[in-house]
Order: C-alpha cells, then structure tokens, then sequence
C-alpha cells in the first residue's frame, strides 16, 4: 500500500490522479491533498477519500471549509498549507499536480523528508531545475516524471547508460492552431486556443501547448530529468499524439512509447514504478484504425516560444525562472482577455531582454526573479 500527498487535487491532473487510487484501492491511499479556489469539489473529494489533511488556498475559504470537513481531516491553508501536504509524515510518495512556480518550496521541502516525487508540475522543474534535482540526488529519492513525454522517455531510457544516448525526441502535437498561419494567430480568441485536439487538460497547459511555450517547458523539464544537454534534445510534431516521445541511442536504434492520449497512463506508472497495474481506461491502441502517423518538422519563426525556452535554457541560471514567471502571468492575462494571443510572446521577450542572468542561483535568488519577473508583466499592462 502505497501512502499519497497530492497537491492539486481539484485540476486536470489532479481528479485523474484520484481516478488511478479510486481504481487500486488495495493499492494506493490518499492521505493529504491541496486544493486551490474549487472548494465544491475538494468538499466532494474530502467525503469520498477521508484523507487527514487538506489545504485550501487562502484563509476565507478555510473559514468555510472548517465546519463542513469530517473530524479526522485536519485543514491549513496557503503556501504553508501546500509544504504542509507535501510533508505529510504519513505519505511515501508526494504528486506534485499543482499548478506554477508555487510547487518549487513544497516539492523541495518533499524531498527533504524523503519522499519519492512524482513531478507533473512542469514550472518547478523550469524555474529550479538545478536545486530540485541536486536535493532529490542528496537525499536519494527518485523524481517520477508524469507528464507523458517524459514518462514514454524514462520508459524508453529502462536504465541505458547516458553515454549511450544519442538525442531524445519530444513530440509535440501542435496544440490548437497547428493548421493555422501566424498571420492567423492575430486575432484568435480564448475560446479557441482552449480547443486542443487531443488532449483534455487544464487551461494554461493548453495556451502553452498553442503557443507551443509548453513543449518549451518540456525541453527545459527534459534537460533536468534526465540529465541530458539542450544539443541532445530535439523536438518533432506528430499530431496524432500516439508516439508520447522517443529515445535515439548511439547505435541507431530509436525507441519509443506509444498510447492513447491518456494521462492516467503516466500518472499510474508514476506510482507502481518499477511495476505495472491494469489501467483505468478500457481504451487499447489500435494501429490499424489509426492507420497513418504524420511527423513533420518544427518551424521556429512560427512558434517563437521553442525559441526562447532553448535561448532561455542554454543560458541558464535565472533565465528560465524569468520565461516561466513571465509566461505563466501573460497567459493568465491572455485567458482574462486583456491580452492577444501574439501579445504574450511579446511580453516574455520583453522579460527576457532585460533580465540579467544570475548563475548558480540560491531558492532565495530564483523566489526574488519570479516575483520580480511577475510584478514587470503586472506594470506593463498599465
Ligand atoms: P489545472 O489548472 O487543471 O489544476 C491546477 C491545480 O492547482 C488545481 O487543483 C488548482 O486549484 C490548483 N492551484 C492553482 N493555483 C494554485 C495556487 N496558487 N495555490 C494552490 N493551488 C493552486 O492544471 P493541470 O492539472 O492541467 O496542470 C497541473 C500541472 O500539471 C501543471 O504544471 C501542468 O503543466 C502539468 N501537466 C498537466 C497535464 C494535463 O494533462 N493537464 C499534462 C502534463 C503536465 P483549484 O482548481 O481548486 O483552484
Ligand atoms: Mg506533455
């Protein structure tokens, strides 16, 4: 039985990961879980699960919460609410479903006690990659990818050597506006940059995957998880998302995963690895209904963002910190329709352009950038 701290219960990530421990109830407990504003939802989540510790995200909804949870579910809230549930002396292994940069002090704090990591929160491993992966090395707890590229490529890798490793492949499926023109980025809308074609997940993980800022991110997630530089990690489209990515060897050899675009896959292999479970999803892969798989090359004019998480990567030190902060807010302000959607690649270069990198930076350099990064976006919009 395998004890669970989840933060980010109420997201995308977040119900599919209670839909894998609803599954393997012999397998898989839920003991602490955070939430954020969807405080319905955590109720719903808090009656069926009993875990003993919830955090919500700010002290008015604690207030309303506290009187409606069962007696043995203790409630926090806030930033210490999430490094609270991810130190949950009960738990093993933490989920890390949360979204932004507000996942890097609990993750963090996590492997400080030892817990393994399974990492769907992309922005924590770009914004520090360098201090989570030395911590989880100092502390020998593993880091379980979730997010499915990376976990076809920890599939993939099955302990080789990295000597052996000639590349990895990211696939990428496009996002929203694959068949689009950049002239035809000008003047879209919300509503359909939220249209993903085969993935169904949260709304800023879907603006990144149309800005393809996410499988920027990934690049950057890519080069921490598996210790590989940027020069070795290339990205292609494949807008049937089948082949989640691949691993090219020295020899020649290219190894793949393939599936069904279902994230319960990866969140479930996250939590029995070295080991697998039947899946929650009766769907099977079936190559002959699919019948062809496209690839075909990336065009950085067109997506910029690529661009400036590979500039933003091989420069190091804060620099990501600065392309995560800046992206997170501009999309914010994109899915509140104050800016275009060209608007907030503008507003990261901006960041990016006038940030000085700070090498090797300490937890303390990289929450000052962040938030320093964040309030230049907020005074530009004035
Ligand atoms: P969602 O927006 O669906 O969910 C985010 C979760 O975090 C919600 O529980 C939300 O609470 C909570 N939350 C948001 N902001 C805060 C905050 N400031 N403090 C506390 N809690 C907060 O996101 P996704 O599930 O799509 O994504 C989560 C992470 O997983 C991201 O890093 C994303 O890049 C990554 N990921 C997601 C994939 C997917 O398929 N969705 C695939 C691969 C990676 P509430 O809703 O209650 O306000
Ligand atoms: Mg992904």
């Amino acid at each position: 039985m395998k004890h669970i701290s989840l933060l980010g219960a109420t997201g995308s990530i977040g119900t599919q990961t209670l839909d894998v421990i609803r599954k393997h109830p012999s397998h898989f407990k839920l003991d602490s879980m955070s939430v954020g504003r969807n405080i319905d939802l955590a109720l719903q989540q808090v009656h069926e699960f009993s875990p003993n510790l919830l955090s919500v995200q700010t002290k008015e909804d604690y207030d309303k919460v506290i009187h409606d949870v069962p007696s043995q579910t203790k409630v926090v809230y806030g930033e210490e609410g999430l490094v609270e549930v991810a130190t949950d002396p009960k738990s093993d292994i933490l989920v890390n479903a949360v979204l932004g940069s507000v996942g890097l002090s609990p993750t963090l704090a996590a492997i400080k006690e030892r817990k393994a990591i399974a990492i769907a929160n992309k922005e924590t491993l770009v914004t520090a990659g360098h201090l989570v992966t030395s911590a989880a090395k100092d502390f020998g707890v593993p880091l379980l990818p979730v997010d499915s590229e990376h976990s076809a490529i920890f599939q993939a890798l099955n302990g080789e050597k990295r000597t052996e490793i000639e590349k990895l492949i990211l696939t990428a499926s496009g996002g929203s506006f694959r068949d689009r023109s950049r002239a035809e980025l000008e003047n879209v809308t919300v509503h359909e940059a939220l249209n993903h074609p085969n993935w169904s997940m949260g709304a800023k993980i879907t603006i990144d995957s149309a800005t393809m800022m996410n499988k920027g991110l990934e690049v950057i997630e890519a080069r921490w998880l598996f210790d590989i530089p940027y020069e070795k990690i290339d990205v292609v489209l494949h807008k049937e998302s089948i082949i989640h990515s691949m691993v090219e060897y020295i020899d020649g050899s290219v190894i793949a995963q393939l599936g069904t675009p279902d994230m319960r896959v990866p969140i479930q292999y996250a939590l029995t690895y070295p080991n697998r479970l039947e899946s929650i999803s009766n769907e099977r892969l079936n190559l002959w209904e699919i019948g062809t798989l496209n690839f075909s090359k990336l065009d950085t004019e067109r997506y910029r963002c690529m661009s400036f998480a590979y500039e933003a990567g091989k420069i190091g030190g804060t620099m990501p910190t600065v392309l995560n902060a800046a992206n997170e807010v501009a999309v914010a302000y994109f899915l509140d329709n104050e800016l275009s959607f060209l608007q907030i690649e503008q507003k990261i270069e901006q960041a990016l352009e006038r940030h000085q990198a700070i090498s090797e930076p300490t937890l303390k350099d990289i929450i000052e950038v962040d938030a320093e990064t964040r309030a230049f976006i907020h005074s530009s919009m004035k």
